[in-house]
């Protein structure tokens, strides 16, 4: 008997899976605290490492926040369990959240928003939405400058590899969890190459999912849609900076930032998270609400296939949700029966492990391996397209605001190879032929094409700035304008 027990422990042991866990600043550790003793007593099978990350390290003079050893803790077990943490206002510190995002690759955000009427107060009682949003790109590639005296610029990047990863992932997420459609947000009636290659691949990916209805929203409707009538998403995909915005709206919405989860995806690593932050003012109080992060640590247990677990956890929560054992957050009078704290609330959820939700949807997870099943489809490959260059934009830091002057000068800069097309200013054509009306700052868009439409040479370019050098022209970058595969891969100008 005694032999057989040891044999069970030794088993269990070897089938332990590795996480990483970091339980934060400020809430973090008591929210981290309730979550690992939950889902231990569901029967989770992990080997825990533990990290210190966020405040603690910054204080060191660590500006990323985590130090170097903790990055092999998460190169190893590859699954990353992480409570809020406070990043230091001022002082060069580096935001840790995107520095792990970045870092280990994970391109998918996935946020749930789920609502729980009658039991927590919401706008929406039929709400269950999922987010899943771009996390490495867009205008966070984190690329800004400043041109002139006047203009900022923050590069928006969108990559067809990266594009392709995440919409699959929205798409196999959708089918793995029975989902029935996966709306596409974007802005691609302005954006017509970077939000318009969004779309495109969106519209290309969804090809090989003909059991999913699809759809497509421009973003700014899209939210109002989202914001009034919720339940006519189920699976939305959206480029980073929409599905930021997006994410906190509809958990908001919801019901409460307080309660979402959120999974970040990537080839690798796996990182689950609450979605809110450390909340420094309710610390070490016993008050704030484990939930948001048991929910993350509730997506973890399905991602590494302890599904069982998982259940149990989920509907426990559930179950305590709908008895109204509810922390001061989502506590109101009438409909909730005993307030709680985080420990209290902790032993509510462990005390029902087992038991089902009586009105609300009993939650059940298909056993999937996720990560295997996207690595399994990959991104196609880069098509290699014929490119030929036809022109060039050169932006210039000009002072003196009169278009037609800057116009006739640079006319007299031009050649055989490459000729004055137009002047813009914040994208408005303004030479030849521009509205005295159109107001102009210091940063100027000269657009120079070939006259022909035949390819030039990058020498041409460097002649052309070489002119420009000799006027004195402080020209402060330029932008090369490329047909590929015969097709104009750049905007117009508005008026052009
Ligand atoms: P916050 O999410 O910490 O707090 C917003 C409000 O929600 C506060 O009123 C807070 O008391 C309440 N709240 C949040 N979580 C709660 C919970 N679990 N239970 C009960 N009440 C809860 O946002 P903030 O105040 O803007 O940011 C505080 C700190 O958190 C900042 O340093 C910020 O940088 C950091 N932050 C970290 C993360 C992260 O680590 N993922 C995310 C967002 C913000």
């Amino acid at each position: 008997m005694a032999e057989a027990l040891k044999v069970a422990e030794e088993d269990a042991v070897k089938t332990k899976v590795p996480i990483t866990v970091a339980r934060g600043d400020g809430i973090g550790p008591e929210i981290m605290d309730a979550t690992l003793r939950i889902i231990l007593a569901a029967g989770a099978n992990l080997d825990i490492e533990e990290i210190d990350i966020g405040e603690q390290v910054y204080l060191k003079g660590i500006t990323s926040g985590i130090e170097n050893s903790s990055w092999d803790s998460l190169r190893r077990t590859k699954v990353f369990l992480k409570a809020p943490i406070t990043t230091p206002q001022g002082g060069g510190f580096k935001s840790l959240n995107v520095t792990t995002r970045k870092t280990l690759g994970l391109y998918a955000n996935i946020r749930p928003s789920v609502s729980y009427h009658p039991f927590i107060d919401t706008k929406h009682p039929k709400m269950n939405v999922i987010i899943v949003r771009e996390n490495e790109e867009d205008l966070y590639a984190g690329i800004e400058h400043r041109q002139t005296d006047e203009v900022y610029q923050c590069l928006k990047l969108i990559t067809r590899p990266g594009t392709e990863k995440l919409v699959r992932c929205a798409f196999e997420y959708a089918r793995v969890n029975g989902r029935k459609k996966v709306t596409c947000f974007t802005k691609d009636n302005i954006m017509k190459l970077t939000d318009g290659l969004f779309h495109k691949v969106f519209d290309e990916v969804g090809e090989d999912y003909p059991d999913i209805e699809k759809e497509h929203w421009i973003v700014d409707i899209g939210a109002a849609k989202l914001a009034d009538t919720p339940e006519a998403f189920d699976v939305i995909v959206m480029p980073n900076l929409y599905g930021d915005i997006l994410s906190d709206v509809s958990a908001q919405i919801a019901g409460s930032v307080g309660l979402a989860g959120s999974a970040n995806i990537g080839d690798n690593c796996a990182m689950f998270e609450a979605i809110h932050g450390s909340a420094p003012r309710r610390a070490g109080q016993n008050l704030a609400n484990p939930s948001g992060l048991l929910l993350g640590a509730v997506m973890m247990l399905v991602h590494i296939g302890q599904t069982e677990q998982a259940e149990k956890v989920h509907n426990a929560w559930l179950k305590t949700i709908e008895e109204g054992i509810h922390t001061y957050d989502i506590f109101r009078e009438g409909v909730s029966k005993q307030k709680v704290g985080t420990r209290e609330f902790a032993d509510a959820v462990i005390e029902r492990i087992g038991k089902k939700p009586d009105t609300l949807a009993e939650v059940k997870y298909k056993p999937t391996d996720f990560r295997k099943l996207l690595a399994e489809k990959g991104a196609t490959k880069t098509t290699v397209a014929q490119k030929e260059t036809i022109g060039v934009d050169v932006f210039l830091h000009w002072k003196e605001r009169d278009a037609n002057k800057l116009g006739e000068e640079l006319l007299k800069l031009g050649d055989d190879k490459l000729k004055l097309k137009m002047i813009t200013n914040r994208g408005v054509k303004v030479f030849p032929d521009g509205f005295p009306e159109t107001f102009c700052t210091d940063h100027w868009r000269c657009r120079f094409v070939n006259p022909d439409q035949k390819a030039i040479e990058h020498k041409d370019i460097v002649a052309l700035l070489s002119r420009f050098n000799e006027k004195g022209f402080d020209f402060i970058k330029t932008e090369n304008l490329c047909t590929f595969d015969g097709e104009k891969s750049y905007s117009l100008g508005q008026g052009e």
